[in-house]
Parts: C-alpha cells; sequence; structure tokens
C-alpha cells in the first residue's frame, strides 16, 4: 500500500491523493464549525483472488446526492466523476482487501451555516476487515433517554455530519449506563435505530425493522438484508416495533455499512434469545458477504470491481 508519513493510506483530497495530514479544511469553514457537510461510508470486500468490489456504490452516491438536494449544497463533481475518484485512491494506494471508504463533500470558506461557500470533497479509504460472526459476537444495548432526531427537526434520512451529533448524546448515556450501544426511540415513541445503524428483530419467526418514515437512515443495508432474507423465504415486515417487543424478541441486530451485523444480546436487563447471536442473525451474516465479495451469484449487480479483472 502507498502511505503518507504517518502510515495511513493517502487521501483523494480536492483533485488528487494527498498524504491525510496535508488534507485539511480551514478553521472558520462551516465544515469545521457547524458540521456542515454530507458523506456516505461505503464498503469494499475482497474475494480470494484480491479482487475488491466496492457494495452498492451506485445507491450509496444517489444516497449522497439526495443529501446535497436536501441540505442546500451543490456537488462540484457528478456522480462519475465522484465514482472516479473512488477508483482512483483505492488504485494509488494499491488496496487488494476489504475496506472502508468515506466520500464526504465538504463546505470551505468562512461563511456562516446560512451562506453559500465553495463545496469540495475528499475520499478516504482505510482497510476494515470484515466481522464474521462468532458465538461471543454479542453486544449489549440500551434504550436511549434521547429521541432519534425527527424529520421535522433535522432529516434523518440523509447523512449530514450534525446529525450525527444525536447519535454522540446516546451513546455517551449508553457508556455511562455500561452498555455498549444505544437505541433510539422516535419522537412517537417507537424504535427508530441504533445511532449510526439500523435495527431489524425477529419476533415469531419474522423479520422486522421500522419503515423508512420511522426517523432512520434509509439505510442500504437494510434494504439488502431484505432482498437477502426474503429470497431465503423468510417473512419480513416493515412496521413500526414497540419498545417492549425487543424484550420479547428472539433475536435482535444491527446492521449498516460500517456495523454490518451486530448482534444485540442483551437489552437493559432483559437477554434476548438464549443471550447468543441467533440463526437468523447468523444467517443473514453470511448471505450478506456472500452477496458483498461475490461469492454468491445473484447479486453481481451490487458490486463495482475495483481492479480491471470483473465477472467471468
Ligand atoms: N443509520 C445511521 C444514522 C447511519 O449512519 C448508518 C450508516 N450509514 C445507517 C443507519 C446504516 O446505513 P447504511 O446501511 O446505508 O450504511
Amino acid at each position: 500500500m502507498k502511505e503518507d508519513f504517518l502510515g495511513r493510506p493517502l487521501i483523494w483530497f480536492k483533485g488528487k491523493p494527498t498524504p491525510s495530514q496535508e488534507a485539511t479544511v480551514p478553521v472558520l469553514s462551516p465544515t469545521a464549525q457547524f458540521g456542515l457537510n454530507v458523506f456516505e461510508g461505503l464498503r469494499g470486500y475482497a474475494n480470494e483472488s484480491r479482487q475488491v468490489f466496492l457494495f452498492r456504490l451506485d445507491d450509496h452516491l444517489r444516497r449522497l446526492m439526495q443529501s446535497c438536494q436536501l441540505i442546500g449544497i451543490e456537488s462540484p463533481y457528478s456522480v462519475d466523476q465522484i465514482t472516479d475518484a473512488i477508483l482512483n485512491i483505492i488504485h494509488a494506494n494499491n488496496m487488494r482487501g476489504d475496506l472502508a471508504v468515506r466520500v464526504t463533500l465538504f463546505v470551505e470558506g468562512e461563511g456562516s451555516w446560512s451562506s453559500r461557500d465553495p463545496v469540495d470533497m475528499f475520499v478516504a479509504p482505510i482497510y476494515k476487515p470484515r466481522n464474521t460472526l462468532s458465538e461471543s459476537s454479542g453486544q449489549t444495548a440500551c434504550i436511549s433517554t434521547w429521541r432519534r432526531i425527527d424529520d421535522t427537526v433535522l432529516p434523518p434520512r440523509i447523512k449530514a455530519g450534525a446529525n450525527y451529533i444525536n447519535g454522540r448524546y446516546a451513546h455517551l448515556e449508553a457508556q455511562a449506563n455500561g452498555a455498549n450501544i444505544p437505541i433510539l426511540l422516535n419522537l412517537a415513541g417507537k424504535v427508530a435505530e441504533g445511532a449510526g445503524a439500523c435495527l431489524m428483530m425477529v419476533r415469531d419467526g419474522i423479520l422486522v425493522t421500522p419503515p423508512c418514515t420511522a426517523s432512520i437512515l434509509e439505510s442500504i443495508t437494510r434494504d439488502s438484508l431484505l432482498t437477502l432474507a426474503g429470497e431465503t423465504g423468510l417473512t419480513t415486515q416493515e412496521r413500526d416495533i414497540d419498545r417492549t417487543e425487543l424484550y420479547l424478541a428472539e433475536e435482535v441486530f444491527l446492521c449498516g455499512s460500517s456495523a454490518e451485523l451486530i448482534p444485540l444480546t442483551r437489552i437493559d436487563r432483559f437477554s434476548i434469545g438464549d443471550g447468543r447471536p441467533g440463526p437468523t442473525t447468523r444467517l443473514l451474516s453470511k448471505l450478506y458477504f456472500n452477496s458483498a465479495d461475490g461469492t454468491a451469484s445473484n447479486h453481481h449487480t451490487w458490486l463495482t470491481p475495483v481492479w480491471r479483472e470483473t465477472f467471468e
């Protein structure tokens, strides 16, 4: 891998591969001061031939453009140019393993949160191995007293930097209460999601997840898992979830590009199922990775190969 002098991969910054310590935004910029940015976090998964596939790149970039549209940031780059930048920086770093890529459109200048300052972009790849599940993969969660941001306040369906401060409050509280992860309810008191990942549960054998109108991010992993679950013959439901349903569920897990699948084996004072990652969570995790690294042949349209060799 090419790297800068701190041993980090180069970052695509304002048009070219750049050492991370040189990729900086001005302190007075709306991005630095107010968290005004939009971004995507996507994954690449490597197969045994060290080909890397970016997972659902087009969907991530579509959501990035929607984030721009809603928050009033004009991307100086087209979707094709952003795709080229992503491929360019992975090539420049010669990365051939599982990775994560952050694509961020940031606002420069010295304006306020309401001004229309110039927008530019960085693309930062890092190696990040997939987290395959084991018996001990379970995490503990607690229901946060903080509510998930609402469409009437700060739209949760886009990925804007400032949205994540909501998750920060919830995380601080969860950790102070001795849990690993918070679960946020929405303003209606129904389950929304984790801080940075969507939530699914198995109840009476049905895979249930809150709808896109429940103050959640319109998660690409959530959509992928609903598709994969449907293909295995599992019944799936997108409906509101009550807090107490989580306590009674057979399985609960979080899902997201970064989280992948995280089984929640304890929520508040309740053990979930038998306190270990459940069979549906484990099955879906396997199906997810098989589709993401191209092992399964039926979802190749989700994958963008990074290196020249493609599917036969
Ligand atoms: N909710 C939030 C708040 C997130 O930041 C993420 C991660 N992008 C998710 C859910 C999961 O979304 P996705 O599956 O598209 O990564």
